[in-house]
């Protein structure tokens, strides 16, 4: 539904952030605007609504906003996966590179039921490790990631090819080079 040509002209483009050369595109510029973020919501809960699923998995912290709002809207459990150290309960835990270094994601260990599927939410793709390693965290509960879906996804860096590659489908709704 949302105008590709609107949504990249509504994401604001922050160049040398947060290191000389990485051109960061900020999703801010989108939820401060309703029109935008309206279209970009509109859409993913056009795309989901008519898919049998179980759980939305939303990513800390930008894929909550997206994850929170499809979770309203679909009626389906929101399940979280956080940076290490922040949630209270028994976890799993998956260790991934990042664009810029290395993390930890982590979700409750009780999150999930086995066999269930699963829609994942985060802002960007780029690399596709953080993605990457929430289905991996999915995987390892017993689940089933149905797709990632994103805001954006940038293509050269090669995430969402490898999270194709992975077996996980991918759901962008703009490309940025
Ligand atoms: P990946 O794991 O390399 O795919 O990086 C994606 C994660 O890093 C997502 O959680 C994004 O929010 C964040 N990220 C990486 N690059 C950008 C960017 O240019 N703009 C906004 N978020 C970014």
């Amino acid at each position: 539904i949302v105008d590709e040509a609107f949504l990249k002209s509504q994401i604001r483009t922050v160049p040398d952030w947060p290191k000389p050369g990485i051109q960061f595109r900020d999703v801010t510029t989108i939820f401060e605007n309703p029109q935008a973020w309206r279209a970009v919501m509109d859409s993913l809960i056009h795309r989901y609504m008519n898919i049998e699923f179980d759980r939305i998995g939303a990513l800390d912290a930008r894929g909550f906003l997206m994850g929170s709002t499809l979770s309203y809207a679909l009626n389906k459990p929101l399940i979280l996966f956080r940076k290490k150290g922040k949630l209270p309960y028994h976890t799993v835990a998956q260790d991934y590179a990042l664009e810029y270094g290395t993390a930890t994601l982590e979700v409750h260990a009780d999150t999930l039921q086995k066999g269930d599927k699963v829609i994942l939410a985060d802002d960007l793709i780029a690399t596709g490790g953080t993605l990457l390693a929430a289905s991996q965290l999915v995987s390892q509960l017993g689940g089933q990631t149905l797709e990632a879906a994103s805001i954006m996804d940038l293509p050269d860096l090669g995430g969402s090819r490898k999270l194709k590659d992975a077996g996980i489908p991918v759901f962008s709704l703009c490309e940025f080079e």
